[in-house]
């Protein structure tokens, strides 16, 4: 089969590896969508996987094609890309997301950027019969979403500031909007991003206003320093971004949180258990039309232009905002 293996930082291939072995507790999944995230990017060029080599790609859907139980075979699914020891103390209360020793489809093990893969049956997720492919393939990023945004605990009316206009700070401003956000302000250093998130009905910050709420969405110190500025007194704001280095804060920043008795939130991954299910309620929101995500795609690449699509990415000439790598070439021309 054909795959995207990152054999070291900055080379990545397309090329050809044998089938999976798929085990008791696997089916074997042909893939048919799997999305770029943005930590893709600093995994190929700069930091690297956890071994080499590594197929990469966490953000996918496709078609089971091989069950021995037969239960499942046929079923279109999203897959949860992380698996988790069922034996740590955050597991033994559901808490898959803080397991102290997981393993990870496209970084940790092999991933999503491959025509096939072998999945472990709790890890699937079977899709309504309305989403797409394409859909399915972003459960991953909405689900993340779905978890900041529920962090803010809404008030209806309230007005928030999202650091960050890639697809997570999209799709939480929807999720925000579903749960009673007034209205939702972005701040981007990239003025393209800008211009799309008000095509998208979302506002441009504004340095006169303050915020009830923020979401911080990039890790970067200066956009740290500038939500805990943005927010008012009392106000709330969840940590959402993946650093790419040491934060730092100015004393007039860290003030911030002090004076104005900031609440601080943490927010990572997504849930996926029985008490809290952000996957389910994802697929539930997209067949039902509340959830909108394919509208996001700008790009989409067979597997076979995947190197393509990463230096278009990374070189940042181009917009783009999801960038989508349909395995299966009949994805590119689907509408859904
Ligand atoms: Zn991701
Ligand atoms: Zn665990």
């Amino acid at each position: 089969m054909k795959v995207a293996n990152l054999h070291e930082i900055g080379n990545l291939q397309y090329e050809e590896k044998p089938m999976p072995v798929v085990k008791d507790d696997e089916v074997l999944v042909k893939i048919k969508c799997c999305g770029v995230c943005g930590s893709d990017i600093p995994r190929v060029f700069t930091k690297g996987t956890y071994h080499f080599p590594t197929v990469i790609g966490h953000e996918f859907s496709g078609i089971v094609v091989k069950d021995k139980k037969e239960e499942l075979t046929g079923k279109r699914v999203a897959v949860f890309p992380l698996l988790p020891c069922f034996e740590c103390e955050p597991c033994k209360f559901q808490n898959y997301a803080a397991c102290n020793n997981y393993d990870y489809y496209g970084s940790r093990r092999d991933g999503g950027m491959a025509e096939y893969i072998a999945v472990k049956r709790w890890n699937l997720v079977e899709l309504p019969e309305n989403v797409s492919f394409l859909e399915g393939a972003m459960c991953e990023p909405i689900s993340v979403a779905r978890h900041a945004a529920l962090k803010l605990n809404i008030k209806k009316g309230d007005n928030v500031l999202i650091s960050g206009a890639g697809p997570i700070g999209i799709l939480t401003g929807r999720w925000l909007k579903l749960f009673g956000a007034k209205d939702i302000y972005f701040f981007d250093i990239d003025s393209r991003k800008i211009d799309f998130i008000k095509e998208n009905s979302f506002k441009a910050y504004s340095e006169n206003m303050k915020y009830d709420c923020v979401i911080e969405g990039t890790g970067h110190s200066k956009a740290i320093e500038q939500c805990l500025d943005a927010v008012k007194p009392y106000g709330k704001i969840v940590f959402l971004g993946n650093p790419s280095g040491d934060i730092m804060l100015s004393q007039n920043s860290y003030w911030h949180i002090l004076r104005k008795e900031l609440t601080v939130l943490g927010s990572w991954n997504s849930s996926y258990n029985e008490v809290q299910n952000d996957w389910k309620e994802s697929l539930l929101a997209l067949s039902e039309g509340y959830i909108k995500a394919k509208d996001l795609v700008t790009h989409k690449f067979p597997l076979s232009e995947v190197c393509r699509a990463f230096c278009m990415m990374n070189n940042r000439n181009d917009f783009y905002n999801k960038v989508m790598i349909c395995t299966d070439e009949e994805e590119i021309k689907n509408e859904k």
